[in-house]
């Protein structure tokens, strides 16, 4: 992985507002994705992962608004830049490819011509150029006979082959950045593992950068170099997939491990949920988003927010835990304090 940063995210802070008032969906969020890794965001529905990356694309929808923060793409900052401007930004250096590709599709045009539109709205080429390019993405994500598949509807294609399909429109213009939002939550296990493995040779292949969205662990390991861990709006753990996994050093991200099954386990294991629901956005906690579910809660933990602590040049979390006054606790990780 290069060392090279293609986007730094700055204090991002969005929010929606609503009739019931300002829903503080992403607040101060920081992270970087380096030229050619796969950067996962993983957290539980209303975390704030779609919302930040949405908020990254500049592709929020009514009443949410970007309030504060940086969005530095290869050094410029895409929170200033206008509507026409993202434009030209959007599907062309950076794409999006979403849960659901029909939402990505229009059901009465054919996949070819929505392919050549989008390779002609980025590129200028030909109308024969762009289907070329077109065929050759269909072909690259294993669509078999790519030169008629060019001709179906997007009905006339199973769930899988359109996700393959929309991921080829994703990459036909060599975005830079990729951000995939939950891209195989909608298929069945199968399918879901060969778009994966897909993903992972596309990105082996074209040297793009990608954004990973998922609430699954095991979606991380596999594909993911590098993750983020979102709860309550806010980035809790920034880890290796390694340091994630095997030394993880904060209690949200250890509950959502412990809710995951253990396929090495030798014994009938339960599995633990984490107990509780996650914070109301409209009136987020004043301290820790985490504290009214954090088995490990202190006084602290209500009345202030936990600063993120380095554990190594790769490893952060926010916990209180952490901090050196902090009192010894069972279970977690004492050697972890700074
Ligand atoms: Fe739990 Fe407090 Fe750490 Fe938050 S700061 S995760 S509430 S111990």
């Amino acid at each position: 992985m290069s060392k090279e940063k293609i986007l730094e995210v700055k204090g991002l802070q969005t929010s929606f507002y609503t009739h019931l008032g300002e829903v503080q969906s992403v607040r101060n969020v920081d992270f970087d994705v380096y030229k050619g890794e796969v950067l996962g965001v993983v957290g539980e529905s209303g975390s704030g992962k779609s919302v930040t990356c949405s908020s990254v694309m500049r592709l929020l929808q009514k009443p949410g608004k970007i309030k504060g923060g940086q969005v530095l793409f290869k050094g410029e900052d895409l929170v200033t830049k206008s509507e026409k401007e993202m434009r030209k930004i959007q599907g062309n250096e950076m794409s999006m490819i979403f849960q659901d590709p029909m939402s990505a599709l229009n059901p009465v045009y054919t996949i070819g011509n929505q392919m050549v539109e989008v390779i002609r709205a980025h590129k200028n080429v030909s109308k024969k150029e762009a289907e070329e390019i077109a065929i050759k993405m269909l072909t690259l994500v294993g669509i078999p006979s790519p030169e008629e598949r060019m001709k179906n509807y997007p009905h006339e294609f199973s769930g899988g082959m359109r996700q393959r399909a929309v991921i080829a429109m994703a990459l036909s213009c060599d975005p830079e950045l990729v951000i995939a939002d939950e891209p195989t939550t909608a298929l069945d296990v199968t399918i879901q593992a060969q778009i994966l493995e897909l993903m992972k040779d596309l990105q082996e292949r074209l040297h793009s950068s990608i954004i990973f969205i998922t609430h699954d662990l095991g979606v991380i390991a596999q594909l993911c170099t590098r993750v983020i861990v979102m709860y309550g709006g806010m980035v809790m753990e920034e880890a290796t997939v390694d340091e994630l996994f095997y030394d993880a050093k904060n209690p949200y991200t250890m509950g959502l491990l412990n809710s995951i099954p253990n396929p090495n386990a030798d014994t009938k294991e339960r599995l633990q949920p984490i107990p509780g629901s996650p914070p109301d956005l409209l009136n987020p906690p004043k301290g820790c988003p985490f504290c009214n579910r954090c088995e490990y809660a202190m006084k602290v933990c209500l009345d202030e927010v936990p600063e993120m602590h380095e554990i190594s040049p790769t490893h952060k979390s926010r916990c209180h835990l952490l901090r050196s006054d902090a009192p010894v606790v069972e279970g977690f990780v004492k050697e972890a304090r700074m």
